[in-house]
């Protein structure tokens, strides 16, 4: 028995953030003042939400919202409800939204919030209570021109719904642009759902345009199936890549014969774990199996620190694309430049979600919605457009694509640094 945990323990991952942007600052010769500004958050509020449960017993719950950055725009980012979220792991997850916004070029700068609650342990109702609570208990720091939070893990359509219905029952009117990821019924976007999946294949089939590779013959390892996980499964399954191996927090499952993806999602929907699915002659594998499998893609989906120094030595594939927001620690990915593994970065590949997002917020505030091919043909113009630089620049100046994309978002943002000066 294994389960995808945070290596949270010894990695703090705001210091892991903070060195892979110390990497690229280096690369761009950027201001030690800019450096040093870029490296504290804006503001952290830590909330308590009291919350009375269905047995009539009050539980206090711990809540963040953290600003990295205004100084590109308000500030954008996810709430996560997860029993083991810290303000640390906020704060990394908030710069990186910094990072992500600024490397897309959307007027947006980054936040992140969460709540330190397993969603599946509570009831609808206390769920919804511990939702508008927390809405409440931030109503100060977030809205359309502070601070738009959106989904990430553990929250969805309906949570983006209550905190829309809170804030605007606060304001006195409705206010859709204050939360991203609504149902479309209240002001959502098409295309939000899937967005993420749908973004990493358009960024994993430009990839291989350029270096020549055949996805039909790529075997590939998925590890996390969650919402992410389960999106870009289907999409590289239906690129006709051979996907050998998948996990979630229960177990993982191996076929060097290819899996069977929409009977697979079909199973995992049912509240399955994937290590029961029949894999048709396959075996059971553990995490760190997984992890190790030999393939030419590996997508880690679940959540930080995945592949940290431990295990970053056992990792036998080429590409690695990342789903999830920092699976791969500093100390991993120097491991995998000596092993001329090549990462396609979280704040690249997995940035379909918010720019999805920020088409919903500014749709929301013209009251004019757009089709599902405009949403497409738009996203897939913003992500391709930036790949391509992130690309140009990697090749040009012999770097990763991480570092490369750091060092475009790093440029974007002491530019808006210089310009604007410091307050007072
Ligand atoms: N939580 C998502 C991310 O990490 C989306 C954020 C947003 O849509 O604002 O990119």
């Amino acid at each position: 028995m294994f389960s995808i945990k945070n290596h949270k323990v010894d990695i703090n991952p705001w210091e892991s953030a903070k060195k892979k942007l110390e990497i690229a600052a280096k690369e761009i010769d950027m201001d030690p003042n800019t450096l040093s500004y870029l490296n504290k958050t804006e503001r952290s509020l830590v909330v308590s939400i009291p919350v009375i449960m269905d047995d009539g017993r009050l539980v206090n719950f711990e809540g963040f919202r953290c600003h990295h950055s205004t100084i590109r725009g308000p500030a954008k980012g996810g709430i996560r409800y997860s029993s083991d979220v810290t303000l640390d792991e906020i704060k990394a997850l908030a710069f990186l939204m910094t990072m992500k916004n600024a490397l897309l070029n959307l007027p947006l700068g980054g936040s992140k919030g969460g709540v330190r609650v397993d969603p599946h342990k509570v009831s609808k109702k206390e769920l919804e209570r511990i939702t508008r609570r927390y809405t409440a208990e931030i109503i100060n720091i977030i809205g359309p021109d502070i601070d738009i939070p959106a989904p990430d893990m553990g929250t969805d359509e309906q949570i983006m719904a209550w905190i829309f219905d809170t804030y605007s029952m606060q304001k006195g009117r409705p206010v859709p642009g204050v939360v991203t990821g609504k149902p479309t019924e209240i002001g959502g976007s098409v295309g939000r759902t899937g967005a993420v999946g749908t973004g990493m294949s358009y960024i994993v089939y430009e990839f291989c345009k350029r270096k020549d590779l055949d996805l039909k013959s790529m075997n590939i390892a998925i590890q996390g199936f969650g919402k992410v996980g389960k999106e870009i499964g289907k999409k590289l399954y239906d690129y006709g890549c051979n996907i050998i191996g998948v996990s979630d927090s229960k177990g993982g499952i191996y076929n060097p014969n290819g899996l069977e993806i929409n009977d697979l999602i079909r199973f995992k929907n049912h509240e399955n774990s994937v290590r029961d699915f029949d894999s048709n002659g396959g075996m059971k594998l553990n995490n760190e199996e997984l992890i190790a499998l030999e393939c030419d893609m590996l997508c880690p989906c679940a959540t930080e620190n995945q592949l940290y120094s431990g295990n970053a030595e056992s990792v036998n594939c080429r590409i690695i694309l990342e789903g999830a927001n920092s699976p791969t620690t500093s100390k991993a990915d120097e491991i995998f430049e000596s092993k001329d593994i090549i990462v396609i970065p979280d704040i690249l590949a997995n940035s379909g979600g918010v720019i999805i997002s920020y088409f919903e917020y500014i749709q929301d505030i013209q009251s004019y919605f757009w089709d599902l091919d405009r949403i497409n043909r738009e996203m897939q113009h913003v992500l391709l457009d930036t790949f391509d630089v992130v690309y140009r620049v990697s090749k040009e100046r012999n770097v990763s694509l991480r570092t490369a994309a750091y060092m475009i978002a790093g440029q974007r943002l002491a530019k808006a640094h210089e310009l604007r000066g410091l307050f007072p």
